[in-house]
Order: structure tokens, then sequence, then C-alpha cells
């Protein structure tokens, strides 16, 4: 599905964070088995971690280098963002003594938040040019507001980037502009044939910032995080539960303790606020939600949380429970934020499924 949206890009996989929590090192081997052979990380550490797991395939640095930093990318064999002119004349002495290094060149066209101004691209493209050791493997630019309703500004980003390539793209090896957004909803960032790219995070987990804009994709989460009820008991009413007491029984309730915490990727917001599925019932979080654990009202003794006991799995989200998106809005944030906050002491399991 996301190689038809692609169209003439390629698909680079994004895996940085962990793959957006999912595990970066099962994501970019089943991605591989899919045929994706170009991937991203954030850091240089994310970078070295899939190298030293044996994947081979090209890795594109997102971050701003600094310069101490730059022969761990020769080391390593991992692409330079090069995003100033002053990163640009570093990469250009570390390639020429510890090189080679492949460099995308980030131009900014409007998100401001790395990268080098369009007017520079001449002479950043230049500099690179005459320095040994460095292929020029991409040049590239990044939207603000892809994913959004409103394609002005993405459009206006598009206009600059593609002044910028008229005039200096025939030294690059590939163009990347889009996300996930743009991949969805623009068709024009993956409409170049023959060297464009697609790096493609969110979408590649079934997920969007925006959950409409998910539905009409069709997308379907990969993601479910359950924990297990870890001990039951019933309090009377008027007794309150977990720190600050924030909580308090309008009657007698059984009241379900759950082995998940916010040092699990269970943020703290979700206090008082969040459902999770038990045996097919939705049931509210009650109380303060702690580092390790958080507490569950099961309703009245005589109801359906009658049946629930010690051992019994709760759905945090995903099948079974509420969704990411559900669960972003209540913690105020984005299913990017509830994904890759789940903590690494969370152990991981993968299935296969049929994939579209
Ligand atoms: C994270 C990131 C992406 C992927 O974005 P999605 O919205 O997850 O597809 C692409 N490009 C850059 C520069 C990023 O930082």
């Amino acid at each position: 599905m996301l190689r038809r949206h692609a169209g003439q890009a390629a698909l680079l996989g994004v895996v940085k964070a962990n793959a957006y929590g999912h595990g970066a090192l099962a994501v970019t081997r089943t991605l591989q088995n899919l045929n994706v052979r170009r991937f991203a990380v954030a850091t240089v550490p994310e970078g070295i971690y899939l190298r030293e797991n044996g994947i081979e395939d090209p890795v594109l640095v997102f971050a701003s280098p600094l310069p101490p930093f730059l022969a761990a990318y020769a080391r390593y064999d991992l692409g330079v963002t090069v995003s100033s002119r002053d990163v640009a004349e570093a990469v250009a002495v570390t390639a020429r003594h510890e090189g080679p290094l492949r460099v995308h060149v980030k131009v900014d066209t409007g998100m401001h938040r790395i990268g080098i101004a369009p007017e520079e691209a001449e002479a950043v493209t230049r500099l690179l040019e005459r320095a040994p050791g460095i292929e020029l493997t991409g040049l590239w630019t990044h939207f603000a507001t892809a994913d959004e309703d409103d394609p002005f500004f993405a459009k206006v980003q598009m206009d600059r980037f593609e002044a910028v390539v008229k005039a200096v793209g025939d030294a690059y090896r590939h163009l990347h502009v889009a996300n996930s957004g743009a991949l969805l909803q623009l068709p024009r960032s993956v409409a170049q044939p023959g060297r464009l790219l697609a790096r493609t995070g969110i979408a590649l987990y079934g997920l969007m910032a925006d959950e409409r804009l998910a539905a009409t994709a069709g997308l379907q989460p990969l993601m479910r995080f359950a924990s297990r009820v870890t001990q039951v008991k019933t309090i009377q009413a008027g007794e309150s539960i977990s720190y600050g007491r924030r909580w308090t029984a309008p009657g007698p309730r059984r009241i379900a303790t759950v082995g998940a915490g916010y040092a699990d990727g269970y943020p703290r917001l979700l206090t008082n606020r969040a459902e999770v599925g038990i045996q097919g019932h939705r049931y509210p979080v009650a109380g303060t939600v702690c580092m390790d654990m958080f507490m569950v009202d099961l309703g009245p003794p005589e109801g359906p949380g009658y049946y629930v006991e010690a051992g019994e799995e709760v759905t945090l989200w995903g099948e079974g429970g509420p969704s990411a998106f559900d669960v972003a809005r209540w913690a105020e944030t984005i299913p990017y934020e509830i994904c890759c906050g789940v903590a690494t002491r969370v152990p991981r399991f993968y299935r296969t499924r049929d994939s579209g």
C-alpha cells in the first residue's frame, strides 16, 4: 500500500527511536525482507547499533553532526547530514583523511530546524564536489505540515526545494522530501522519476498523527501493548487509591493492580483518564499512574469485573483495548510519542501477519 503511494520513489525506512518503539533490529530485518534497502536513524549510536548487528544497507543519520563525531560516520559508513556550511567544511576535512563519507545535504525550506539556506546550496555543493573522499548521495528537505489538511505551506516548501534541485540537483544521486504525511497526501513530493526516496516512518507502523488520515489511507496499527493484572482487591466506599489520593471509591469497588507504569511508557498523564481492555470490557484507570504499576476500577463487586483475577491480560492499547490514538488523546500528545515511549525494559514479541 505504501509502495503504491510512493509511486516513483523508493521507500527509505525510518527506524529511529528503536523503530518508533517497535524494536529497531526486528523492524529493519522485516523491511529488508520486504525489499526496503535504505534506512535512517536519528543519532550516531542508533546507526552504530544497526551496524554492530549486521545491517549493511545504507543508513542515514538525520541529526546535525558535531565535528568531533564525524570520524564515527566514516568508521561505520553512516550517511552524514550536511546541515550548515560549517558542517560541510568539517566533512571535507574528515573525508580527506578518513573518508569516504556519504553526504546528504539538508536544505531548510521552512521548517527552520536544521539545514542550509536555499541560497547556500550552490556554494555548499561546489565545496563538497571539490573535496576528495565525498560521495554526494542525497539532497533533501523536510516538511513542517505535510500531515495537515491545509496543503499551503507544504507547497511553499516544495517550490523552494524544486528551485534548489534545478540549480544543483544534478550533482546528487538521490533527492528526498516526503515523510509519511507527504507520501499519503502530497503526490508531487514523490512524483519525480528515477532517484527519489520517501523517508517513511510512522506510516510503516500503521499510525499517523491524525486518526482520520490513517483511516483514509487504510493503515492498521502494528503495536499492541499489554500487561497483566498482578493483584485484585475490594475496597470500601471512601477509600482512596495511589499516590496523592486522586481517586476515591464511590462505593465498594474491585480494584485491579496492573504491572506497568510510566517507566514502561504508560504516561502518568493517563491518571484518572485512560481506559484499558480486560476480557473484552473497558475499565478506567483509577488514581495516579506509578512508575511500575497502576490501578484500574473493575466496578462494583457484583459487576463483570467479578471475573477478573490476578494473571489476567490487560490491553493498554491495541487489539482488545483502546487504540494508540485514544491513548495519545488522553495523554495530550500524538501516537508517535506514545509508541516511541515504550521502554526498552518491556519485552517485544513479534508475530507474522499478511502484509498489505
Ligand atoms: C522522523 C523523520 C521522518 C519520518 O517522519 P514520519 O512522519 O514518521 O514519516 C522523515 N524525515 C525526518 C527528517 C525525520 O526526522
